[in-house]
């Protein structure tokens, strides 16, 4: 991985203005800061008045974990793209099926966790595709992880599961996952190349994608991740927004003047 602001390194960013390029941003951690409680999170002011501002240049595109409407809610304007549960929608074959495993999921996860083990600091958040355990609030963040991953493997249906820093996703087999819907919405943008930003391990499912017309970035350096580049902090999303609508506008002033 690169650090992304380097002269050379914003280079690559700035190319994306020149072509027909979609912009994606995955939401918690990357857009709002990791809060103690997922109900919290939230974008800061500085945030939504770059993004506002960028959704009015170029095609934006949100994809998270979180359901849509909990997304929209919490964006505060409406982006091009918000695409909740990592892109299964309500045209997707297998909804039903996926809804009714997560229930089924949720139940099970609460009796086991919260009833039999007697976990503290748990929270079980059904977000109609997937399920995320979080345990940032878990005194003993260690026991949690494996008490949790423990009851995961008593689950009837198969899975895929997804570790995060302190949240394990559960996701049911078919599901598609931030790869697929990521690619699915450039060929509908009918874009030459795109950018997407993203900071938690179910992002990797497009940061390995490993195409060379997409830009990757992640909130942290890690050894393994796929990413591309890097931001040190979260907050660091602030000043790639930033760069992003100089290059923009810098290029619609350009086309404006040749009109
Ligand atoms: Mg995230």
């Amino acid at each position: 991985m690169k650090p992304l602001f380097t002269e050379d390194n914003l280079v690559v960013l700035e190319s994306l203005a020149k072509r027909r390029a979609l912009y994606a941003f995955d939401f918690d951690g990357t857009l709002a800061p990791i809060v103690q409680s997922h109900e919290e999170a939230q974008i800061s002011k500085m945030t939504y008045g770059y993004l506002k501002q960028l959704n009015d240049l170029v095609p934006l595109a949100i994809i998270s974990g979180r359901n849509e409407k909990d997304l929209e809610s919490r964006l505060l304007f409406k982006p091009k793209y918000v695409i909740g549960s990592h892109g299964f929608d309500e045209e997707s074959p297998g909804l039903g099926e996926a809804l009714e495993t997560c229930n089924q999921w949720s139940r099970f996860l609460e009796n086991s966790l919260l009833i039999e083990k007697n976990l503290l600091g748990i929270e079980i958040e059904n977000k109609g595709c997937s399920i995320a355990v979080h345990f940032r609030k878990a005194e003993d963040k260690g026991k949690s992880r494996l008490e949790i991953l423990n009851s995961i493997a008593n689950l009837e249906t198969s899975s895929r599961v997804i570790l995060g820093k302190a949240v394990i996703n559960i996701i049911p087999s078919g599901v598609p996952n931030k790869g697929a819907s990521f690619l699915k919405l450039m060929m509908h943008e009918q874009v030459e190349s795109a950018l997407y930003v993203g900071d938690d391990d179910t992002d990797e499912d497009v940061f390995s994608l490993n195409y060379n017309n997409i830009v990757t970035v992640r909130i942290g350096e890690k050894e393994n991740s796929n990413a591309q580049f890097y931001l040190k902090v979260q907050n660091d999303v602030n000043k790639l927004l930033r760069h992003l609508l100089d290059y923009n506008r810098h290029l619609h002033k350009k086309n404006a003047h040749f009109l």
